[in-house]
């Protein structure tokens, strides 16, 4: 089973929906799309801190790393041909996991069984919502697995994040 997302942060919405896709298999390929975007207020961590970041809270939540493959997969600018490019890039995968209606449309297409996970806590467990947060000084560390809010500190990913927000336009 096929789990892409950008994971800017990984969270616990997503160790749910994790949890959630080993009902129905026991493989998950993990794509980290979005590689070639870093420093961005979307789009804070590298591809290289995003893969520690899953590995780590995998092996913190108890997960058995054998059932995971984690790979990066950099964006392309051809919608229709994406999930054939997974295929060139991937494990064989028979089932795709995702919540975003670009993903489901695209795998739909090439004839894939999707899987839709229910929201998780999504007024909370939000990448958008804990990049804020992190952006207005307010406490987000209790959305994500300890191991990935301990990543996020020692790379200085907040005053990253902040820096990536500001313009040198003068007001
Ligand atoms: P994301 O990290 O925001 O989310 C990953 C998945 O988790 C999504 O399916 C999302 O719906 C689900 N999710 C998040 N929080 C949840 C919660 N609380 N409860 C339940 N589910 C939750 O990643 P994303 O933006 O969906 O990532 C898709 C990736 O695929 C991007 O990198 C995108 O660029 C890539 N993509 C690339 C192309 C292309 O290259 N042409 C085409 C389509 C998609």
């Amino acid at each position: 089973m096929l789990f892409p997302g950008r994971f800017q942060p990984l969270h616990y919405g997503h160790i749910e929906v994790i949890k959630w896709m080993l009902n129905f298999g026991d493989e998950i390929i993990i794509a980290i799309g979005s590689t070639q975007k870093s420093h961005m207020v979307d789009n804070p961590f590298t591809a290289g801190e995003r893969m520690v970041m899953i590995r780590e809270a995998l092996k913190e939540e108890g997960f058995d790393l054998s059932k995971f493959y984690i790979v990066p997969v950099p964006d392309i600018e051809y919608n229709s041909i994406w999930i054939s490019y997974l295929e060139s890039l991937l494990p064989p995968f028979d089932a795709v996991c995702s919540r975003n209606p670009l993903v489901i449309r695209l795998a739909k297409e090439e004839r894939y069984d999707v899987l839709v996970p229910p929201f998780f806590l999504r007024s909370e467990y939000s990448g958008k919502k804990i990049r804020k947060k992190m952006l207005s000084g307010e406490k987000w560390e209790s959305y994500v697995p300890p191991s990935v809010a301990r990543i996020i500190k020692q790379i200085s990913g907040i005053q990253r994040l902040i820096d990536s927000s500001l313009s040198d336009e003068l007001e």
